[in-house]
């Protein structure tokens, strides 16, 4: 692949202001795809309406702004997308590699994988709610990440089969994830570790759907001072775009890079130069990293 080939992306959930940790994910995307000359795109992950937030779509951008982190084409949002999702569902039903279900996950993991008697496993949908499973044996739970190496991960019992649209008629985040990276030509995913085992079932579905493989990057996590990631349920504080220089600062800490020299920190564009010229894969940390937020200090 020539490096004008990449495309990576930053895809938030607008369930509330970027934080910290979402800035250190948006970063790393940014900064590696900017250093191999790649486009970096941005998709608002508005699949879950009763979880957003009214006007968190607006401020994440407007912080994106902020920081510098100036995405390239137009954003893509996923409630605009329901249509492409159906169209896929339908397709996997009509060949046979999905089916309606009626069991719940832990049905699934008592059975090791076994359906219950009652449940159709049928194209056709039953009387009553239904989730939609795609047929999944020989996911790949081992697979080569930008920043981890080779990765392992242990394979869940029962839990092949997994959920493309939920009982709620919500479509799952691995389906729409899976299109619109296809949609967006994405060749490039790095995010969160936090989304470490939903590597296998997107590398399996992208296969099923005769997509080419991407490169996957999962970057550590910030913790809080309870070991809990960074997120708008513990209560992490939003970014304050008033202080971007310091924020990139502390996410390019917390990323593992060299810090710029002190002549190059005062603005959003010179720190970003920087470290897209001086960005490097091996020096991302492995392990997750507490931060103490707040202070512009990270320790592991
Ligand atoms: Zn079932």
């Amino acid at each position: 692949m020539t490096a004008s080939a990449y495309r990576g992306r930053f895809a938030p959930s607008p369930t509330g202001p970027l934080h910290l940790g979402s800035l250190s994910t948006a970063l790393a995307s940014f900064l590696d795809a900017r250093a191999h000359g790649g486009a970096w795109l941005l998709r608002i992950e508005d699949l879950d309406p009763p979880r957003e937030q009214p006007g968190a779509t607006g401020r994440i951008l407007a912080s994106l702004r902020a920081h510098g982190l100036h995405w390239d084409e137009t954003e893509l949002f996923q409630h605009d997308r329901m249509a492409a999702y159906e169209r896929v569902i339908a397709a996997l039903l009509n060949s046979g590699d999905a089916f309606h279900c009626t069991c719940s996950r832990q049905d699934l993991h008592l059975g090791q994988g076994a359906h219950l008697p009652a449940c159709p496993r049928s194209r056709t949908p039953p009387v009553g709610e239904s989730a939609i499973r795609l047929r999944a044996r020989d996911t790949p739970y081992r697979f080569a990440d930008i920043f981890l190496g080779e990765v392992e991960l242990p394979c869940p019992t029962g839990a092949d089969d997994f959920v493309i649209r939920r009982r709620d008629g919500l479509y799952a985040y691995q389906l729409a994830v899976v299109i619109d990276d296809a949609e967006q030509q994405i060749t490039h995913v790095v995010r969160g570790r936090d989304l470490l085992e939903s590597t296998p079932h997107q590398v399996f579905l992208r296969a099923r759907l005769g997509l080419a493989p991407v490169y996957y990057g999962h970057i550590p996590l910030l913790l809080n001072a309870q070991g809990q990631k960074l997120s708008k349920q513990n209560h992490a504080p939003a970014l304050d775009d008033m202080r971007a220089p310091q924020n990139l600062l502390f996410c390019l800490e917390a990323l593992g890079q060299l810090p710029p020299p002190p002549a190059l920190r005062d603005a959003c564009a010179r720190i970003l130069d920087w470290a897209i010229a001086h960005w490097q894969r091996a020096l991302v940390p492995v392990q997750d990293r507490v931060v103490l937020v707040g202070s512009a200090s990270t320790e592991h």
